[in-house]
Protein backbone atom coordinates (compact mmCIF):
# COMPACT_ATOMS: atom_id res chain seq x y z
CA UNK A 1 0.00 0.00 0.00
CA UNK A 2 1.25 3.38 -0.88
CA UNK A 3 -0.72 6.22 0.94
CA UNK A 4 0.66 9.97 1.02
CA UNK A 5 -1.15 12.39 3.38
CA UNK A 6 -2.14 15.69 2.30
CA UNK A 7 -2.89 19.39 3.98
CA UNK A 8 -4.68 22.35 2.71
CA UNK A 9 -4.46 25.01 4.82
CA UNK A 10 -7.57 27.74 4.35
CA UNK A 11 -6.69 30.61 2.58
CA UNK A 12 -6.08 32.92 5.74
CA UNK A 13 -3.45 30.93 6.75
CA UNK A 14 -1.19 32.11 3.71
CA UNK A 15 0.52 28.33 3.76
CA UNK A 16 0.56 26.42 0.28
CA UNK A 17 -0.86 22.77 0.38
CA UNK A 18 1.01 19.81 0.82
CA UNK A 19 1.81 16.45 0.49
CA UNK A 20 3.89 13.87 2.15
CA UNK A 21 4.51 10.11 2.04
CA UNK A 22 2.96 8.45 4.99
CA UNK A 23 4.06 4.66 3.58
CA UNK A 24 5.38 4.28 0.15
CA UNK A 25 9.13 2.26 -0.48
CA UNK A 26 11.93 4.48 -1.04
CA UNK A 27 15.29 3.80 -2.29
CA UNK A 28 18.25 4.25 -0.77
CA UNK A 29 21.95 5.67 -1.64
CA UNK A 30 25.01 5.92 0.40
CA UNK A 31 26.42 9.21 0.11
CA UNK A 32 29.91 7.98 0.74
CA UNK A 33 30.62 6.14 -2.33
CA UNK A 34 26.94 6.04 -4.08
CA UNK A 35 25.75 3.11 -3.86
CA UNK A 36 21.87 2.51 -4.64
CA UNK A 37 21.14 -0.92 -2.81
CA UNK A 38 18.89 -3.03 -5.57
CA UNK A 39 16.22 -3.16 -2.90
CA UNK A 40 13.79 -0.48 -1.51
CA UNK A 41 13.08 0.26 2.09
CA UNK A 42 9.88 0.96 3.31
CA UNK A 43 9.43 4.46 4.98
CA UNK A 44 6.29 4.88 7.27
CA UNK A 45 8.02 8.40 8.84
CA UNK A 46 10.34 8.57 11.73
CA UNK A 47 10.80 8.42 15.59
CA UNK A 48 11.46 12.26 16.23
CA UNK A 49 13.42 12.06 12.96
CA UNK A 50 15.51 8.32 13.15
CA UNK A 51 13.90 6.83 10.15
CA UNK A 52 16.87 4.05 10.45
CA UNK A 53 20.39 2.73 9.46
CA UNK A 54 21.71 0.21 6.81
CA UNK A 55 25.29 -0.83 6.41
CA UNK A 56 26.28 0.15 2.10
CA UNK A 57 27.20 -3.55 1.23
CA UNK A 58 29.91 -1.79 -1.34
CA UNK A 59 31.99 0.56 1.14
CA UNK A 60 31.28 -0.99 4.22
CA UNK A 61 29.81 2.18 5.70
CA UNK A 62 26.76 2.36 8.22
CA UNK A 63 24.47 5.07 7.24
CA UNK A 64 21.71 6.79 9.11
CA UNK A 65 18.49 7.56 7.70
CA UNK A 66 16.41 10.37 9.51
CA UNK A 67 13.64 13.34 7.91
CA UNK A 68 12.04 15.94 9.50
CA UNK A 69 10.27 14.53 11.87
CA UNK A 70 7.88 12.61 9.28
CA UNK A 71 7.98 15.33 6.87
CA UNK A 72 10.28 15.88 3.96
CA UNK A 73 13.52 15.43 2.90
CA UNK A 74 14.78 12.34 3.79
CA UNK A 75 18.47 12.18 4.44
CA UNK A 76 20.97 9.72 4.17
CA UNK A 77 24.45 10.44 6.60
CA UNK A 78 27.65 8.31 6.40
CA UNK A 79 29.69 7.85 9.35
CA UNK A 80 32.75 8.10 7.72
CA UNK A 81 34.70 11.11 8.46
CA UNK A 82 33.25 14.02 6.73
CA UNK A 83 29.64 12.91 7.75
CA UNK A 84 28.85 12.94 3.81
CA UNK A 85 24.85 13.26 3.12
CA UNK A 86 22.29 13.07 0.32
CA UNK A 87 18.52 13.75 0.89
CA UNK A 88 15.52 13.79 -1.45
CA UNK A 89 12.15 15.11 -1.61
CA UNK A 90 10.56 11.76 -2.50
CA UNK A 91 7.52 13.65 -3.14
CA UNK A 92 8.84 15.53 -6.13
CA UNK A 93 10.77 12.18 -7.27
CA UNK A 94 7.57 10.64 -7.19
CA UNK A 95 5.87 13.02 -8.67
CA UNK A 96 3.67 12.84 -5.98
CA UNK A 97 3.51 16.77 -5.05
CA UNK A 98 0.22 18.90 -4.88
CA UNK A 99 0.66 19.96 -8.52
CA UNK A 100 1.18 17.10 -9.80
CA UNK A 101 -1.09 15.56 -8.51
CA UNK A 102 -3.66 18.10 -9.33
CA UNK A 103 -2.04 17.84 -13.03
CA UNK A 104 -3.09 14.44 -13.04
CA UNK A 105 -6.40 14.17 -11.99
CA UNK A 106 -6.92 17.22 -14.12
CA UNK A 107 -5.87 14.45 -16.69
CA UNK A 108 -8.70 11.98 -15.00
CA UNK A 109 -11.35 14.75 -15.28
CA UNK A 110 -11.31 14.32 -11.52
CA UNK A 111 -9.99 15.29 -8.32
CA UNK A 112 -7.13 12.74 -7.00
CA UNK A 113 -7.08 14.79 -3.53
CA UNK A 114 -10.49 14.40 -1.49
CA UNK A 115 -12.51 17.65 -0.73
CA UNK A 116 -11.31 18.63 3.20
CA UNK A 117 -8.40 20.18 5.06
CA UNK A 118 -6.71 16.70 5.42
CA UNK A 119 -6.75 13.53 4.48
CA UNK A 120 -5.05 10.67 2.48
CA UNK A 121 -4.25 9.56 -1.20
CA UNK A 122 -4.24 5.99 -2.07
CA UNK A 123 -1.44 6.14 -4.80
CA UNK A 124 -2.62 2.88 -5.67
CA UNK A 125 -5.83 3.56 -6.67
CA UNK A 126 -5.02 7.03 -8.37
CA UNK A 127 -2.58 4.74 -10.50
CA UNK A 128 -5.18 2.16 -11.82
CA UNK A 129 -7.54 5.10 -13.04
CA UNK A 130 -4.29 6.59 -14.60
CA UNK A 131 -3.47 3.16 -16.23
CA UNK A 132 -7.05 2.72 -17.51
CA UNK A 133 -7.28 5.72 -18.81
CA UNK A 134 -3.75 4.84 -21.01
CA UNK A 135 -5.65 1.80 -21.72
CA UNK A 136 -8.99 3.96 -23.03
CA UNK A 137 -6.77 6.07 -24.90
CA UNK A 138 -5.15 3.38 -26.39
CA UNK A 139 -1.48 5.02 -25.75
CA UNK A 140 1.76 3.79 -26.16
CA UNK A 141 4.03 3.13 -22.67
CA UNK A 142 6.98 6.21 -22.57
CA UNK A 143 9.16 5.38 -19.68
CA UNK A 144 9.68 8.60 -17.52
CA UNK A 145 12.91 10.29 -17.21
CA UNK A 146 14.33 10.28 -13.67
CA UNK A 147 15.70 13.05 -12.10
CA UNK A 148 19.86 13.75 -11.44
CA UNK A 149 21.22 11.52 -9.38
CA UNK A 150 18.43 8.80 -9.02
CA UNK A 151 19.27 5.43 -10.57
CA UNK A 152 15.78 3.64 -9.90
CA UNK A 153 12.75 4.20 -8.24
CA UNK A 154 10.61 1.16 -6.77
CA UNK A 155 7.85 -0.31 -9.25
CA UNK A 156 4.81 0.81 -8.08
CA UNK A 157 6.35 4.28 -8.06
CA UNK A 158 8.63 3.63 -11.34
CA UNK A 159 4.66 2.55 -13.47
CA UNK A 160 3.18 5.83 -11.83
CA UNK A 161 6.14 7.93 -13.18
CA UNK A 162 5.48 6.18 -16.70
CA UNK A 163 1.87 6.65 -16.35
CA UNK A 164 2.22 10.51 -15.94
CA UNK A 165 5.06 10.65 -18.55
CA UNK A 166 2.69 8.89 -21.34
CA UNK A 167 -0.44 10.87 -20.20
CA UNK A 168 2.21 13.98 -20.96
CA UNK A 169 1.54 15.01 -17.33
ZN1 LIG B 1 28.93 2.92 0.29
Amino acid sequence: MIRLHFNRPGNRTGRQPSTWLLDAPIFTVCPNCGFTPPEALRYVGSRYGYVGSFTCSRCGARIGITDGDCRPPVRFTADVPGQPQVSFIYEDVYRLNWADLERAGAALRTSLISPGEKGYVDVEAALRALEAEIARLDLPHAPAPLPDGVTWVPLPLRAWLDALHTLGV
